[in-house]
Order: C-alpha cells, then structure tokens, then sequence
C-alpha cells in the first residue's frame, strides 16, 4: 500500500498546533494534524486566561469565552494590588476542541486518538512519522515534508539533541487546577495569591471560570519543599490558608488536573524538516507560567515560513531558521527578559523566603511606587504598608 503524503504533519493539536494548522491550511497546505486524546483539551491542565487581543486571534466564536476579566488582583503580604486588565478566560476542553475543529474545516486533516509515537528524518524535506491508531490499535507511518512538534512539555522533539531541549527541565514546574463549583469572587476579576505560607516560589489562583472557578496552585519543582507534595499545597490553599480557606474550602470540587509547565526556552527551535512551538518549546513566561498567548503567537510566526519552505521546496535548517529570526525578535525578547528577572528573584530567596515576592512587586510594580514606598515593600513590615503613588492615573490600586 502506498505510504500517505503530507505536507506537514502537526504533533498535538494544542493552542499552538492547531492555529498552524489553521494557518497552513488556509494557504491550501496538506496538512495531518494529530492529536493523541478523544478531542484536544480533554486532559490538558490550565486555567485558561489569556489576552482578549489574543483570542480575537483565534477566529473562534465568543461563545467559547467563559468570562471576560476586568482586573486581575495581585494578593501580596502587605495587600491586594488591583491592575486593569483585558482578558478572558476559556475552558480549555471547549477552547482547544474549538481551535482544531477549525482547522479541520479550513481543510486539515484533524486525527484524534492518533499518537505519534517516533519520526525520523530521512533527508530534509522528507520525514517518517509512526503514528498510534488508539481506537484501533494498530500503528501505521506517514510522510511529510516537514513536522511541527507542538505536543506540549514531554514532546517527541526532546528526541533530536540539536534542540537541546534538555536545558529547560531544572526549570519546570508543575501546577494544579481545579474546577470548584460557585465563583467566590467578582467574575470580572482574577486573584493571584503570592505569599511564603503558600511557596517560596510560585503562587496559587482563583479564576472565574463561566459556571465554576479555576482554582490552582503551581511552583517551580526544585523549590518545592523536601518531601512537601504539590497536592498537599493545594489542600492547603483550598482549605486552610487564611486568605482562601473561607471562599473554597465548603466549595465543591468538580475536576482536577495538574501538568508541567516548562519555564526556560528550549535551545533551538527549528533543524532539517523540523519546527519545534509552544510549550514543546519552553515558550512559557518563567514569572506566571502562562503559555497560550506565547503558543498563539509562535503559531503565527512559523506558518509563513513553512509556507514559504513549502514554495521553495527547500526544507533545511537555513530556511527554517526564520521562524527563528521572527520570534527572537518579536515575544521571545519578552520571555528573555523575564527570564533575567526571574534569576534575579530566584537568586534572592537565598536571603529570605519572603524576598522572591518583595523584589518580583519592586520590578512588576515598580513604576507605580515612589522611592520610598519601594524601600517599604522590601522592608515590610518594618516601615509599615507600602502605598500606591496616584490612583487613576496608573490604572493600579491598592485595596
Ligand atoms: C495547571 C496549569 C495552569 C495553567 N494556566 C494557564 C493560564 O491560565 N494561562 C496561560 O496562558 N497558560 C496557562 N498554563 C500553561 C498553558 O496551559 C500552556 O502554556 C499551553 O497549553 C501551551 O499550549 P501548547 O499548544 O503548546 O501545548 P498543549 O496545550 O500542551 O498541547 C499539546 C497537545 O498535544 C497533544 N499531544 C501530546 N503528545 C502527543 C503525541 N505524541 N501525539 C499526538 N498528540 C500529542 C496533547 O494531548 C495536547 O492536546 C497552565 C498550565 C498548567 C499546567
């Protein structure tokens, strides 16, 4: 039987995967999207905020949008900082089973219950990728001119050593979240909760979610404490932590999933045939573990290299490496820098647990401060509650 041909094979039908598959798509691009679940979003563990403008990217119906955030409540030793905000949150069941019916229908090849199991490389603009029929239980192979990996944290991509992927794992973490029934807050607000009794580094949340809250907790591995589990973390700030014990713990918890999330970039993003985005690329910010937006707009980026690799016919490194090019200069010098400032912030839990959460205020807020009340925050409580400098005209607040 004749092996089937593709232009580009997409490993997970993510946010990342299937906006390029979309994308490619679009361009009349053969594309065989895979996804290794029922439906994509089914055991993806998230909570499910992002930008308005990056939703609007997606060119998926509102419907799918759960509630629209106004504020976003940063909840700090010395009290809570109010930002304005324009985002939404989405399950991410209906959002990512949204995004690759799309694709689907701009003319992807969309494969549920289909796992790639290996690939390889036979020269550039040739790639043999091993599938898992799980439905079925059979195994079978397809070729391709190029594969995207977007298969999340534990991609296939970690295969090839030219992406170095290996340099990112000291930096994962790992997060919980919950679905608990009722919403305890304002449904245009999320609340992010920093404080030492929760982690040294890392933080919990509470995101209104349409008919029921996201509840998480998350924290870099290597700073978790000896023998400390994250479920346990996440017991307590359900139903002891002071700050939320009396909003969530009479609540009633309806799902629960938890996932990595690799907080460093991987080395490199592309080789012969081969794309590597989204988390499958350490494209997380490494200060608030938020990927989507990130994975929406590497997505973007490399459909129009493919493309033109496609048109080409060229498919070797030197071509791919504009994706490359693109997303360095674009939110990858975001992802840079947050990635320096959380050394910074990592290097200073040396002097005191509370010190990571005094300088990541000092550096996100720090505009909104006056010299002094900079001094107050990295002192508190020894010079009292810091305040803000104006009100209105920052857009920030303290409650
Ligand atoms: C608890 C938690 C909460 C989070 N909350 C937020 C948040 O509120 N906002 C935010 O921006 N980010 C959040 N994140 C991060 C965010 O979930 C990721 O950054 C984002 O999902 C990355 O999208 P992706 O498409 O790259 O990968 P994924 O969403 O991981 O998608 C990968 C897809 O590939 C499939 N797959 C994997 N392997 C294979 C294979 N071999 N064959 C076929 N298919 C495969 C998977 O089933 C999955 O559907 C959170 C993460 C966690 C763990």
């Amino acid at each position: 039987m004749d092996i089937e041909k593709f232009d580009v094979v997409i490993v997970g039908a993510g946010v990342a995967g299937s906006v390029l598959a979309r994308k490619l798509a679009e361009a009349d691009a053969r594309v065989l999207l895979l996804e290794k679940d029922a439906y994509s979003g089914k055991t993806t563990a998230c909570g499910g905020l992002l930008d308005r403008s990056h939703f609007d990217k997606c060119l998926i119906s509102d419907t799918i949008i759960e509630q629209s955030i106004r504020k976003n409540i940063f909840v700090l030793p010395w009290g809570e900082v109010c930002f304005d905000a324009d985002q939404v949150t989405v399950k991410r069941r209906k959002f990512d089973r949204a995004l690759a019916q799309l694709a689907q229908s701009r003319g992807a090849e969309l494969r549920n219950q289909s796992k790639a199991l290996d690939y390889e490389v036979l020269k550039p603009g040739q790639v043999r990728v091993s599938i898992k029929d799980i439905a079925r239980d059979l195994n079978y192979q397809v070729e391709s001119r190029l594969i995207a990996f977007a298969d999340g944290p534990l991609s296939l991509a970690r295969k090839n050593p030219s992406f170095n992927s290996d340099q990112n794992k000291p930096y994962w973490a790992y997060a919980y979240a919950y679905e608990t029934e009722g919403i305890p807050i304002e449904s245009d607000e999320i609340k992010i909760y920093f404080e030492k009794e929760l982690f040294p580094w890392g933080y919990g949340w509470i995101f209104p979610n349409g008919n029921v809250s996201n509840v998480g907790v998350g924290t870099l591995l290597k700073f978790l404490p000896k023998k400390a589990k994250i479920k346990q973390k996440q017991d307590f700030f359900l139903n002891e932590y002071s700050r939320t014990a009396s909003l969530l713990s009479t609540s009633e918890i309806q799902d629960k999933k938890g996932g990595y999330l690799p907080m460093k970039l991987i080395g490199s993003f592309v080789d012969d045939s081969q794309v590597v985005l989204g988390d499958a690329a350490g494209m997380v910010s490494p200060l608030f573990g938020a990927g989507i937006d990130s994975a929406i707009d590497a997505a973007e980026a490399c459909a129009p290299v493919l493309l033109d690799a496609l048109k080409q016919d060229t498919y070797n490194r030197a071509v791919l490496s504009a994706y490359e090019n693109k997303i360095g200069s674009t939110f990858l010098k975001d992802l840079k820098k947050q990635w320096i400032i959380s050394r910074i912030i990592i290097f200073s839990k040396r002097l005191n647990v509370n010190w990571p959460i005094k300088i990541l205020s000092v550096i996100a807020f720090g505009g909104k401060y006056t010299r002094w009340n900079k001094i107050r925050i990295l002192f508190f409580p020894i010079l009292g509650k810091p305040t803000v400098l104006q009100k209105s005209k920052f857009n920030i607040e303290h409650r």
